[in-house]
């Protein structure tokens, strides 16, 4: 995802390729498509997965393409890939992320779920009455639970600790996930590990959940054989600085594979970010440019659970944390305050509450004193009224796109959702911005507002 929006960045400053020629070399065989949405392609919301490049690209860009090709080695100003050398000026690692399998007997028939491949083989195998293990309840695997529960298949979510994405909730939050999962059909088994997959998926306390398939989601690995082998330096991630520039001069990394101090790995937003940067570095676009960092925002796409997590989970654990929490009712929120900024927090079944809490957490802007209309949703929320959102807002958190530049796509004539998509990538990330960009183009269709300004619109 990330090497093919480098390229995008990297075409869109210089379109005739005056200032760099650009060769591509990807394991997958087909052109990027969006990873993200392999959670909806599972759950049956979308046939199949989307291209991220439009359709002639490598042509239209002057990329040479080398697509089911693997680089095998970095030499000196060499790439060894497995269909001949390419020299190099400048070599960037997008390798992304590998699956990480636990090590246990067994554990190499499960499917794990990263790439496209993986995700038809879950597909395939999900017919009605087939039964189904999920190992790991972080994210992906709460996803890929969620999304097979909706194909009538029976689904039983093994996690080792006491409760649910323990990376971005605390235990009530955890707990009312959990309850939640249950509800849609998702049999939720915790704070046990999983010793081995033989005919069923055996347990350490004994038991064994009887499944025909197993769907392993227990984390990703950055993908750095490349980089250590060639003495670049490499910590859990290849070691990047400010200028994604590597231990070795000529390389550069971005996205999963890059460690950067200033984000986590595993989310996409921050390696389009650095993408950007990057590009404008290899242009010549802007010398100055560097990467800080990323404030990471989470959801969770299970049709029937909303669920929004900001900030670094351990701002949860800090001293001013508001806290409501309703099992029953399926509705949990957090919010970890520093003075009147919103830190951090994680929202389940409010979406409202998580669309202002992520807005305020965005733009950085000062919180209403009501704390408790804030906790509960009751502060408008800044995207229900789109004429109140700040210029600089970010409506689209894949692709950082703001209220301004959807206001001056839909000036230059993009009038409609899927045109201000298409001209500002809005939406075409996980999706959950969809209504909020439907919102802002009834307001402008409904009165074009003007010159817009940092305050109210
Ligand atoms: C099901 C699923 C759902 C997700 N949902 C979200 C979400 O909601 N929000 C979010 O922010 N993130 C999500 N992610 C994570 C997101 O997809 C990644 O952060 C993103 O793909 C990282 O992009 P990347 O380009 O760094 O790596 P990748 O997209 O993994 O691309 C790396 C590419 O490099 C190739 N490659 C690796 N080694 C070599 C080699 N030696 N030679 C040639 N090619 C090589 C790989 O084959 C791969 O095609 C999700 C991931 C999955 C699997």
């Amino acid at each position: 995802m990330v090497g093919a929006r480098l390229l995008e960045e990297v075409r869109r400053r210089d379109p005739r390729g005056e200032s760099v020629e650009l060769t591509v070399v990807g394991a997958e065989a087909r052109p990027a498509y969006n990873r993200v949405l392999l959670s909806t392609v599972l759950a049956g919301g979308l046939p199949s997965a989307v291209d991220l490049l439009p359709d002639g690209w490598a042509q239209e860009w002057g990329v040479d393409a080398r697509l089911g090709a693997a680089a095998t080695a970095i030499g000196d100003g060499i790439l060894h890939t497995t269909t001949g050398d390419l020299p190099f000026d400048v070599l960037v690692l997008a390798t992304g992320s590998r699956a990480w399998l636990p090590p246990m007997p067994g554990a190499e028939q499960g499917i794990p779920f990263r790439d496209l491949d993986d995700c038809a083989r879950i597909v395939e195998r999900a017919r009605p009455g087939v039964r189904f293990a999920v190992l790991g309840g972080g994210l992906l695997g709460c996803e890929a639970a969620r999304g097979l529960a909706g194909r009538d298949v029976k689904v039983t979510l093994v996690h080792p600790k006491p409760h649910l994405l323990e990376r971005q909730l605390d235990p009530s939050g955890g707990a009312v996930l959990g309850a939640a999962l249950e509800r849609l059909g998702v049999d939720v088994r915790l704070g046990v590990r999983a010793t081995s997959w033989d005919r069923g998926l055996h347990l350490a306390d004994g038991s064994v959940i009887a499944a025909d398939e197993l769907v392993i989601a227990t984390g990703v690995r950055p993908e750095t054989a490349l980089a250590e082998a060639a003495g670049i330096a490499v910590d859990h991630g290849i070691v990047v600085d400010d200028r994604l520039a590597t231990s070795d001069p000529r390389v550069f990394a971005i996205g999963d594979c890059a460690q950067h101090p200033g984000t986590g790995t595993g989310l996409v937003q921050p390696g389009w970010e650095q993408a950007a940067v990057l590009a404008d570095l290899l242009t010549g676009t802007d010398q100055a440019a560097r990467y800080t960092g990323t404030r990471p925002v989470t959801r969770l796409k299970a049709r029937g659970v909303d669920l929004a997590t900001v900030g670094a989970p351990a701002a949860l654990d800090g001293a001013d944390v508001l806290r409501f929490a309703d099992p029953a009712g399926g509705r949990y929120a957090a919010l970890a305050m520093d003075g009147d900024r919103v830190v951090g927090g994680a929202m389940i079944g409010m979406p409202e509450a998580a669309a202002t809490m992520v807005q305020y957490f965005d733009t950085g802007a000062p919180a209403p004193s009501d704390r408790l209309g804030l906790l509960l949703g009751r502060t408008p929320a800044m995207t229900s009224d789109p004429g109140r959102l700040p210029a600089s807002a970010v409506v689209c958190r894949c692709n950082t796109v703001t209220k301004s530049a959807l206001v001056t796509a839909w000036r230059a004539g993009a009038t409609d959702p899927a045109a201000l998509g298409r001209a500002t990538r809005a939406g075409t990330g996980c999706g959950s911005c969809t209504d909020t960009v439907c919102g802002l183009a009834d307001w402008l269709a409904a009165a074009d507002p003007g010159p817009i300004t940092e305050g109210a619109a």
